[in-house]
C-alpha cells in the first residue's frame, strides 16, 4: 500500500493505494490558516489515521506533495520551503519537521511534479500503457499545467526527476521564444523577477494578458475560449498566437526531452482545440521528420496531486 498526502491552500488531502495503484481510503481536512505548527499538526493526524485505519506499519513511508520547493539557504544544511502560495510555509523546514514528526521515511515533491507522477502512472500514461503499448514507450512523461500558473514535471521510468537544484521541469521560466512574441510587447514582467517567461505568455492570465495588450479589453480566459468558439476576430487572433507560442515552447522540450508522453492539466488543458492541431503546429519546431509524441489532456483532474504524492513513495 502506499500513502500519500496533498497539502493544498485550502485542503489537506490524504489517500491509500492498494498494491495495483487503485484508491482504497480518502480523507480530507481543511488546511489550517495562519499557523504553520497547525499545519505540521493536520498532516500528522491525517497520516496517523490513515496508518491506523488501514493497518499500514507505522514505519511505512509517506508521500507529500506540497506548493513551492525545498531550498538550502546560505549556512545551513536544512532545506526550507520556498516559493509556496501557502505564504506560512515559505522560509520552514517541512520536510525535516515532518521527518522528525512521524518517525517514517518522508518522500516530497512540489505539485507540478506529482501531477506528472500521477498521470504518469494513474493518468494518461497507464491509459497509454493499456492501448496496446507497452509501458516502456511511456518512459518519459512530461506534465505541463496550464493554470494560473505554468508548472511542469518529468517522469522516468515512473521516478519523478528532481534534478541537483530541484527544479527539473520548471519550464515555464523559460524565456519565450522571442519569434512568438508580439513586436509591440515591451517585456512581460514574471514573479521570479525576469522578464518574458513561458508562464508570462501561457498561463490564464498570460492570455488574458495578450488580449489586452493588443485590443486594450481585460478579458477572462473562458471569455476568450468562449468568443474564439463563436468566430470573434480577436479572440480567434489571440487563440491563435497562444497555440503558437504552446507549440514552439513543448517543441522545445520535445527537442531537449524526447518524451513519448505529454499531459496537459490545469484550466486550459480542457480546450478541446489545442489537441486538434497541436503537433501539427509543433513540427516545424521538433528536429525530426515526424512528431510521434501524444499529447493529451489529463485524466486525474484535482486528484493528480494527491495520488502522485502516494506513488513518490516507490
Ligand atoms: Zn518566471
Amino acid at each position: 500500500m502506499k500513502l500519500g498526502i496533498d497539502l493544498g491552500g485550502t485542503k489537506i488531502e490524504a489517500i491509500v493505494l492498494d498494491s495495483k495503484g487503485v484508491d482504497i481510503w480518502r480523507k480530507r481536512v481543511a488546511t489550517p490558516g495562519g499557523k504553520y505548527e497547525e499545519v505540521l499538526t493536520a498532516i500528522c493526524q491525517l497520516v496517523a489515521d490513515a496508518k491506523q485505519e488501514n493497518e499500514l506499519d507505522l514505519s511505512s513511508p509517506v508521500g507529500i506533495g506540497t506548493p513551492g520547493a525545498l531550498t538550502l539557504e546560505s549556512n545551513s544544511n536544512i532545506a526550507v520551503m520556498k516559493n509556496c502560495n501557502s505564504t506560512v510555509l515559505n522560509g520552514r523546514p517541512l520536510l525535516n519537521d515532518l521527518i522528525e514528526r512521524l518517525c517514517c521515511t518522508v518522500h516530497m515533491a512540489n505539485d507540478a511534479n506529482c501531477f506528472a507522477l500521477a498521470e504518469a502512472l494513474s493518468g494518461q500514461g497507464k491509459e497509454f500503457a493499456l492501448k496496446g503499448a507497452t509501458m516502456a514507450t511511456a518512459e518519459t512523461v512530461f506534465g505541463v499545467i496550464l493554470g494560473t500558473g505554468v508548472g511542469g514535471g518529468i517522469v522516468v521510468n515512473g521516478k519523478v526527476l528532481q534534478g541537483i537544484n530541484s527544479i527539473a521541469g520548471e519550464w515555464g521560466h523559460n524565456p519565450m521564444s522571442s519569434v512568438q512574441i508580439d513586436s509591440s510587447e515591451s517585456g512581460r514582467l514574471c514573479y521570479c523577477g525576469r522578464i518574458n517567461c513561458v508562464e508570462t505568455f501561457l498561463s490564464g492570465p498570460g492570455l488574458s494578458l495578450s488580449y489586452k495588450l493588443r485590443y486594450g479589453d481585460t478579458r477572462t480566459p473562458e471569455t476568450i475560449i468562449a468568443k474564439m468558439r463563436k468566430g470573434d476576430p480577436a479572440a480567434v487572433f489571440v487563440w491563435r498566437q497562444y497555440m503558437q507560442q504552446l507549440s514552439v515552447s513543448l517543441a522545445q522540450v520535445v527537442n531537449l526531452l524526447d518524451p513519448s508522453l505529454i499531459v496537459l492539466g490545469g484550466g486550459l488543458s480542457a480546450v478541446s482545440e489545442i489537441y486538434d492541431e497541436l503537433r501539427v503546429l509543433m513540427a516545424p519546431h521538433v528536429f525530426s521528420n515526424a512528431v510521434n509524441t501524444t499529447v493529451l489532456p489529463a485524466l486525474l483532474g484535482d486528484s493528480a496531486g494527491v495520488y502522485g504524492a502516494a506513488w513518490l513513495t516507490g
